[in-house]
């Protein structure tokens, strides 16, 4: 195509509510425009790249069995009642009504709908294993919309969900779909790894998460650099301090503790290691009424060692799945009258009418301080076992940067990263509970087994961004590239030379297959070679002074060299590039 004649828009200033990389070279590079908080349109060459993702997710998909099939957004209220979910999923879920009241969500994923359609349609066990997916803009009214493509409230999102006759079937499905991300996510040029995850609100048991390495992401990321254990922080399992049995219990004793309302400050004016503290963290759990508005449930008070940090995944799994809209801090107020806690110096000795979570390796500690429910007040030798107990007992610590592998004991690194896609494990979780189930060769009913499977698009888009860039803009690896070429004809418009030599070489390379960007505008050759960065075409190919000779300049965005070749080799090399980004 020519440049003169496609929409593109770049921008030499940053926009404003641009914070990193890939949300500024995407606007900056006239790729995606803001309609609202969350939700962007796609110009000409974003959208290019945005295909050519979805094609690379497509051909993986269909190699590996997988059949794409469209439904619809709208899914209907009934839906997500019989899977119990319309409660669950909270203010996330994008909830609208038609001009019957009748209700309605936009989809932001879709294990109900997938589970109806084959319900409906499969009834015997040589119909099974299927796998059904679809490339659809999906839903979530996030909390904090942010980063661009990363966070956004409308994203392009591949899901697959794979129906299995029985567990063994599952385990091949989702072996299969590994794969087939690991192919994915090779081709788009990221580097990644599939970590160990918590399965959140979708449900089931197993589950990985496919992280791309890049310091903006949200996600941190555990992984053993002596073997090959990695985790999300919001799953990896801890290795508990060892227990104190040794040490004998000494009498609970409370002692003046005046403005120590924190960790720091008790250990601190009480000359104790943090270790030797015990942290209270309090919560007000919500009732979801049927009319959609929130009553407290109930209090919980979670116990930690004073140096550590509570890991709120793990405590909602521990308190039965709370969903993360039905949990928050507690008023210290209202939770003090029902239950004895006083801000800043809240222990579990005499805490009454709420709920008490222990980490596990609490019990196990000797002669901790605690708060003593009185203010400037705190008991030192708290002992578990004779001073209190828990109603829960059971893995709550976040895991830190050091702290030991729990497979292999050596010390765990962290690293950031962007969760690009997740697959799960659902076994029958859906189809216990919209009844999808098939006839075995034995005329028996079975529930199907089912797996589902999400990729990112358009969050994989700003990964790539995140990962390849550099100060002058985009550096798209080839495969995702929205052209693969661009020509930079200086002084187009006057040199008939330099427009002889570069036609020919738009002309040759499309006859190749090859996509190519003419830059015909009559502009001047820096605002040319500006912009080339910015959007990242990878190969540019600069027609200028040596045309008549028919010598031109060739190089790659991703390095500095420039080179003098003949119009031949410069065709050649991008042919053979192209070539080889398509093996
Ligand atoms: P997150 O933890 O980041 O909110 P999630 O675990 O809720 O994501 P899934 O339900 O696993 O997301 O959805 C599958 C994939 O869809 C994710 O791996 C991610 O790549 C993408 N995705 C999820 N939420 C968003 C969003 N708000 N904006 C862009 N992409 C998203
Ligand atoms: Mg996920």
């Amino acid at each position: 195509m020519r440049l003169s004649k496609i929409h593109v828009n770049t921008l030499r200033e940053v926009p404003g509510e641009a914070e990193i990389p890939s949300h500024v070279w995407l606007l900056r590079a006239g790729m995606i425009r803001k309609t609202v908080s969350g939700v962007y349109s796609f110009m000409t060459l974003g959208w290019r790249t945005v295909r050519k993702i979805e094609q690379i997710v497509r051909e993986e998909m269909d190699a590996a069995g997988a059949q794409e099939i469209s439904t619809s957004p709208v899914q209907p209220a009934e839906l997500w009642h019989e899977s119990g979910r319309w409660g669950v999923y909270g203010p996330e879920l994008w909830r609208l009504k038609d001009r019957h009241g009748r209700e309605f969500a936009l989809g932001p994923t879709a294990e109900e709908v997938f589970t109806d359609i084959v319900r409906g349609e499969i009834d015997s066990y040589r119909q099974l294993p299927r796998n059904l997916y679809q490339i659809q803009l999906k839903y979530r009214d996030e909390a904090r919309p942010r980063y661009g493509l990363m966070r956004s409230r409308e994203f392009i999102m591949k899901d697959a969900y794979s129906f299995d006759r029985d567990r063994a079937g599952l385990d091949e499905s989702y072996l299969a779909m590994r794969e087939a991300y690991t192919k994915v996510f090779t081709r788009c040029g990221l580097e990644f790894r599939p970590v160990a995850a918590d399965s959140g609100p979708i449900g089931g048991k197993d589950s990985e998460e496919f992280i791309a390495f890049g310091e903006y992401g949200e996600s941190d990321v555990l992984y053993c650099g002596a073997c090959e254990f990695a985790a999300t922080s919001e799953e990896a399992a801890t290795v508990d301090a060892p227990a104190q049995m040794e040490e004998a219990e000494r009498p609970l004793e409370a002692v003046s503790t005046p403005d120590t309302k924190t960790i720091d400050a008790v250990a601190a004016f009480l000359g104790l290691p943090k270790e030797k503290t015990l942290k209270a963290l309090l919560f007000q759990i919500y009732d979801e009424k049927e009319d959609g508005t929130y009553i407290i449930k109930e209090y919980v008070a979670a116990f930690v060692r004073g140096d550590r940090e509570l890991n709120m995944v793990k405590l909602r799994n521990a308190l039965g799945g709370v969903a993360e809209h039905l949990i928050e801090f507690a008023d210290e107020v209202s939770m003090g009258e029902a239950t004895g806690s006083v801000g800043g110096f809240t222990g579990p000795v005499g805490l009454h009418d709420c709920r008490i979570v222990a980490d596990s390796e609490v019990p196990g500690l000797r002669n901790l301080c605690a708060g003593a429910l009185r203010e400037d007040t705190h008991y030192i030798h708290v002992n578990y076992g004779r001073d209190w107990t828990a109603d829960i007992v059971t893995d709550l610590k976040l895991v830190r940067a050091g702290d030991a592998c729990p497979v292999c004991g050596a010390p765990l690194n962290i690293a950031r990263g962007i969760e690009v896609g997740q697959i799960f494990k659902l076994g029958t979780k859906y189809s216990e509970a919209l009844h999808a189930v098939y006839t075995d060769e034995s005329q028996q009913e079975q529930l199907i087994v089912m797996g589902c499977y999400g990729i990112g698009v358009t969050r994989t888009m700003a990964a790539i961004v995140e990962q390849h860039h550099d100060d002058d803009g985009i550096i798209w690896p080839l495969a995702v590239a929205p052209f693969h070429v661009i020509i930079c004809a200086v002084k187009y418009a006057v040199d008939e030379e330099v427009r002889r030599v570069s036609d020919e070489i738009y002309r040759e390379l499309q006859a190749e297959g090859v996509e190519v960007l003419l830059d015909d505008r009559d502009e001047r050759p820096g605002v040319k070679f500006k912009d080339a960065d910015m959007i990242g075409i990878p190969l540019r190919i600069t027609v200028g002074k040596r045309a008549a000779e028919g010598v031109v300049e060739y190089k790659k965005r991703s390095e500095q060299e420039r080179e003098e070749v003949t119009v031949d080799e410069a065709v050649a090399r991008a042919v053979a590039a192209v070539k080889e980004s398509k093996e």
